[in-house]
C-alpha cells in the first residue's frame, strides 16, 4: 500500500466492466487488484490491504453482499471502505436493508466520472479518520478533537482565543492573514473590538510557542498582518 497510489480491489465476475473499471481507475493514478469471484475477493482483501473496494453485488458462489458481511467482521479489514454495485436500484434497497456496512452504492449502469468521485470521497474520508484531525506544521501538532497542542512532543499551554487562532495559521501555512480578518474569523464579525486585540493574542500565541523552546514560528508582515511560516 503506497501512500502516493492508493490500491483499489476491484471484484466484479463480468470481463467487460471488470476492463472499464480497471482501465479508467488505473487511468486515474490508482493501482488496480481485480477479482472475479467472492472467493478471490476476500482473498485478495487480505493479501493486499486495499485502501478501498468497488464490489458487484451479483457474483457466482459467495455473494457481494457476503464479501461486503465478511470484510467488515473482521477487524483488520472493516474500515476499508466499500463501495457496492449493483444492477436495480431495488437492490441497493435491499443492502441497505440488509446493513452490509456497505460505504456506498452504485447502480448499474453508472457513470464511471461518478464511480471515480464516490471512490475519491471514500479515500479522502478514511484518510481523514487516520489522521485524526490532526494539523500539522513543522514540529507543531493541534489535535482538534482534544484541544491539545503539541511543539516537538511537548505540551503548548493555549487559552481558547490562542487556540483558534493557531487553528486558523496552521490549516493555511504561509497565508498572510489580515488583522480585521482575524477579528471576524476568531471572535466573530460582530465583535466590537479594535485590531490591537489581535495583536495581543498573537503575542500570546508565540509566547506560549516559544516556551517549547523553539523560534518564533509567526511572521508579522508590515503593513499586512500575520502568518504561520
Ligand atoms: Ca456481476
Amino acid at each position: 500500500m503506497s501512500a502516493t497510489q492508493p490500491c483499489i480491489l476491484i471484484v466484479e465476475d463480468e470481463p467487460s466492466q471488470r476492463e472499464v473499471l480497471n482501465y479508467n481507475l488505473t487511468a486515474e493514478g490508482f493501482r488496480v487488484v481485480q477479482a472475479t469471484s467472492g472467493d478471490e475477493g476476500l482473498l485478495l482483501v487480505r493479501e493486499e490491504m486495499p485502501d478501498a473496494i468497488v464490489l458487484d453485488w451479483m457474483l457466482p458462489g459467495v455473494s457481494g453482499i457476503e464479501v461486503c458481511r465478511q470484510i467488515k467482521s473482521v477487524s483488520e479489514t472493516k474500515g476499508i471502505p466499500v463501495i457496492m454495485l449493483s444492477a436495480r436500484s431495488e437492490e441497493v434497497d435491499k443492502v441497505r436493508g440488509l446493513e452490509t456496512g456497505a460505504d456506498d452504492y452504485v447502480v448499474k449502469p453508472y457513470s464511471i466520472k461518478e464511480l471515480i468521485a464516490r471512490v475519491r470521497a471514500q479515500l479522502r474520508r478514511t484518510r481523514a479518520a487516520a489522521i485524526g484531525e490532526l494539523l500539522v506544521f513543522e514540529d507543531i501538532i493541534l489535535d482538534g478533537e482534544t484541544h491539545r497542542v503539541t511543539r516537538g512532543g511537548i505540551e503548548v499551554k493555549l487559552g481558547p482565543t490562542e487556540f483558534r487562532l493557531l487553528s486558523h495559521f496552521i490549516e493555511k501555512p504561509g497565508r498572510v492573514w489580515p488583522r480585521e480578518q482575524l477579528l471576524d474569523r476568531v471572535w466573530g464579525r460582530d465583535a466590537f473590538m479594535d485590531t490591537r486585540t489581535v495583536d495581543v493574542h498573537v503575542g500570546r500565541l508565540r509566547k506560549a510557542l516559544k516556551a517549547t523552546g523553539g523560534s518564533d514560528p509567526i511572521r508579522t508582515v508590515r503593513g499586512a498582518g500575520y502568518a504561520l511560516g
